[in-house]
């Protein structure tokens, strides 16, 4: 019996099987883009905990500030006892966050958690209850987190009711269209659809926000065109609502920029949050956006017992600090430049292959069964991931079909490492192709 089988075991009696686990390993240490099973077994990591290990496992810096912070003190909660780091990262973010106007910070511990207390503050500072968001979207899995959330199984599947006042509206998919027109001639109708969205769906008047993923995570990588977030920031000032731009998975450094929105140039959403790799790997999130919206919520009114923990805000400097100072950023877009380079070159060769699309590394081909049809290749997905995995390479699928295979490889990857990785997906989609 391996280490594995007998872990397994004890974990199929003990741990309910709703908390899946997509990768059938037990990981022992984890270093730089490489993690180690129980058994002993080396995993080259394309998923980076889900899009949490940009700056890698094991960060050296990161590891000295949560060391540094846990010998001093590890909770004291914000409402109680404050601290500096709290306060030198809501600096941070106020001036990374792009929007030239005053913003202010608050943390909280999750994605999820930072989309709630963004809502919240936008009703509250609006006076409205609606919130759009888009097809395919991801935004967790708290009651409102689900709600919004677009895809149905796993997230939603008999967990409802779920919360009012949420309008979705399509997204630009613009692989699978949802007006079946296509990029440029299309001149972005998706976009303007909003504005016949609020005379069919939702008055603009009850809309207390719209809510969007740059790049859409589990939905698929899904990439909307040039000008597409300029036109819906012209519609929502238009009607004076609160654009939030939901940068949990997009963000620190994901796509070669600091956040994702900053490829659409003049997009200044009026509140941002951010999650996943902002504190590497350390539970945490942040709500940033104009302080004239932030501010509103009456004293005490936003929080939590956790929120802004000091050893996951002494973290996130940290990550900051290598993606700025250290050029992480850099190495990342340099690893997608190369990764896209690869995947482009399969897809020329492999019919399996529908699109290849994204930014910087936040990279995706979506596996379809053959290109007329776009057939969602679901089943040669998950195969993919399985034999991936028992080559060494730990790899994601996401989309509403699970056709889709993304990359979110920590930056500190080494050339060997990710030449590898590269040769063992090659090799399955290789396989796939017979
Ligand atoms: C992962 C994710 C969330 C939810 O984050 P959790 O920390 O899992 O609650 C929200 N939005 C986006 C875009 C995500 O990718």
């Amino acid at each position: 019996m391996t280490a594995y089988t007998a872990l397994q075991e004890r974990r199929a009696r003990s741990i309910p099987q709703g908390a899946y686990s997509v990768t059938p390993g037990f990981i022992q240490k984890a270093e730089g883009a490489v993690m180690t099973d129980v058994d002993g077994r080396e995993l080259i990591d394309f998923a980076g905990g889900i899009g949490v290990n940009n700056v890698g496992h094991a960060h050296p810096k990161v590891v000295a500030a949560i060391q540094d912070q846990a010998a001093k003190f590890i909770h004291t909660c914000w409402h109680v006892g404050m601290y500096e780091a709290y306060v030198d990262l809501a600096e941070k973010l106020n001036v990374l966050v792009p929007g030239d106007f005053d913003k202010m910070t608050m943390f909280a511990n999750s994605g999820a958690e930072a989309v709630e207390n963004a809502v919240k503050t936008a009703r509250y500072a609006t006076g409205r209850a609606a919130v759009v968001c888009f097809e395919n979207a991801f935004h967790g899995r708290t009651l409102l987190g689900m709600s919004l959330t677009s895809k149905i199984k796993p997230y939603k599947y008999k967990f409802g009711p779920f919360a009012p006042e949420i309008y979705r509206a399509p997204f630009a998919y613009c692989y699978r269209c949802p007006f079946h027109l296509s990029h440029p001639e299309c001149g972005l109708a998706c976009a303007d659809h909003l504005e016949e969205f609020f005379i069919n769906q939702v008055d603009p008047e009850d809309t207390a926000a719209v809510l969007a993923e740059p790049i859409q995570g589990e939905g698929g990588f899904i990439t909307p065109p040039p000008g597409y977030f300029q036109r819906i920031q012209a519609i929502c000032r238009k009607h004076d609502i609160p654009l939030i731009i939901d940068e949990v998975q997009s963000g620190a450094g994901r796509t070669g920029k600091f956040l994702a929105i900053e490829h659409w140039e003049g997009v200044e959403p009026d509140l941002v949050t951010m999650a996943k790799s902002l504190a590497g790997g350390m539970p945490l999130s942040a709500i940033t956006g104009r302080s004239e919206i932030m501010n509103t919520p009456h004293l005490g009114g936003l929080g939590g017992t956790y929120s802004g923990n000091p050893v996951s805000c002494r973290a996130a400097l940290a990550v900051l600090e290598v993606l700025f100072e250290d050029k992480l950023i850099q190495r990342g877009a340099e690893i997608g430049t190369k990764v896209r380079a690869r995947l482009e070159d399969m897809q020329a060769r492999y019919e399996l292959i529908g699109e290849v699309r994204g930014i910087g590394s936040m990279l995706a081909m979506e596996l379809v069964q053959d290109r007329e049809t776009k057939q969602p290749a679901t089943e040669a997905a998950k195969q993919l991931t399985r034999d991936c995995f028992d080559k060494g390479l730990v790899l994601l699928s996401c989309g509403n079909y699970g056709n889709v295979i993304r990359t979110l490889m920590p930056f500190v990857i080494t050339d060997e490492q990710l030449e590898k990785g590269l040769q063992i997906l090659e090799e399955g989609i290789q396989e796939l192709s017979r």
